[in-house]
């Protein structure tokens, strides 16, 4: 019922992509996200080195038969990467699936291209997916202002970005930031886009590997516990609100420097969060997404579920003149 240009380009059953986020898209979870029929997509920058990549991506192969892709983020970083050696664990490993994000992959188009790659660019405005399309990219992901992580400097929410860019662009869209469900699903396909890229959906599953805690929090916390952090660097990054995401907006306003912050940024802080539970150690990318997340199901099970309830406004749409919306019990 949901095949789009997106599951036949990817060969996957259904189309929804499971974005790559830093510390947590490890083998564990993409590749039950790719038994599950959708995309698995590893964070390559994850992993310190290209070795550890070619790692993972070898254990992520022992657990699935499915397609799973790598993600490559070009954000500026504290700890900057040998792009490059990634890219030649990538190209030995026989990936097939790559996802840039953060800047341009025009520098390494060619080489993943010859190599018969299917690149998927993450990016932030029309203008930068048309950029992607005339580089050869094959698909975009285009990210509205509710995403987890950087939604760029322009706050575009997703109920625009995705049609017009939908209205750019001759090749596949697949629309992020806001996606957590089946109704969701269904709004991308109306607004014309080819399946959905979810994140923070994928975090409050039992397969993500995250301490319970961290769970439990977005299960139970609202739309309304996310903030941007990183503007004053043009750097926007959506995380979920805690102490020191208060800190750094109150120090941005005092125009602390990036050296001042980068203490406070660091991904390594971000990671105890995730390991310990205790969610006032560092910064944690989440989206408003978040706001609709009440259970913590198998991957399987999410994926199912978002797949009958997408079939079930389908057929409400089919069978009444005076459209249902389908409410879920609070
Ligand atoms: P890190 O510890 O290297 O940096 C921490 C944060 O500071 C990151 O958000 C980074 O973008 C930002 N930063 C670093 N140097 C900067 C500079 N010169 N100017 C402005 N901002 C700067 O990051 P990490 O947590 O180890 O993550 C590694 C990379 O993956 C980063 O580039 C991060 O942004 C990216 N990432 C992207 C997403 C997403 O968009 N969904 C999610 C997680 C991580």
């Amino acid at each position: 019922m949901f095949k789009t240009k997106v599951t036949e380009m990817l060969h996957i059953e259904y189309p929804i992509i499971q974005g790559g986020m830093q510390w947590i898209a490890r083998a564990e979870l993409v590749s039950a996200v790719s038994n599950a029929g959708a995309l698995g997509i590893l964070s390559a920058l994850t992993f310190p080195s290209p070795e550890e990549l070619a790692a993972e991506i070898r254990k992520t192969k022992e657990l699935t038969n499915k397609p799973f892709g790598v993600n490559l983020s070009f954000l500026p970083t504290l700890r900057p990467a040998n792009y490059d050696a990634y890219i030649d664990v990538i190209l030995q490993e026989g990936v097939k699936i790559v996802e840039t994000a953060g800047r341009s992959p025009e520098p390494y188009m060619e080489r993943l291209k010859a190599a018969g790659i299917k690149v998927i660019h993450k990016c932030t405005a029309v203008r930068f997916a048309r950029t992607a399309q005339r580089i050869g990219c094959d698909i975009v992901s285009i990210d509205g202002f509710e995403c987890a992580g950087h939604p760029g400097e322009e706050d575009v929410t997703s109920l625009i970005l995705i049609p017009r860019t939908v209205d750019s662009l001759d090749i596949p869209v697949i629309a992020s930031g806001g996606f957590g469900d089946g109704r969701g699903l269904v709004a991308a396909l109306a607004l014309g886009a080819s399946g959905v890229n979810m994140g923070t959906r994928f975090l409050a599953s039992q397969e993500a590997p995250i301490h319970t805690q961290v769970k439990e929090w977005l299960v139970k916390s609202s739309e309304r516990d996310t903030m941007l952090v990183m503007s004053s660097l043009r750097n926007t990054e959506r995380v979920l609100r805690n102490a020191v995401a208060e800190k750094v907006s109150g120090m941005e306003k005092q125009g602390a420097t990036l050296e001042e912050l980068a203490p406070l940024l660091s991904g390594e802080k971000g990671l105890e969060v995730l390991k310990t539970g205790e969610l006032d150690r560092g910064l944690v990318s989440c989206g408003q997404v978040v706001g609709l997340i009440q259970y913590i199901p198998t991957v399987k099970q999410l994926v199912e579920d978002i797949v009958h309830e997408a079939e079930e406004v389908m057929s409400r749409f089919s069978r009444k003149t005076v459209f249902q919306p389908l409410r879920k019990p609070s």
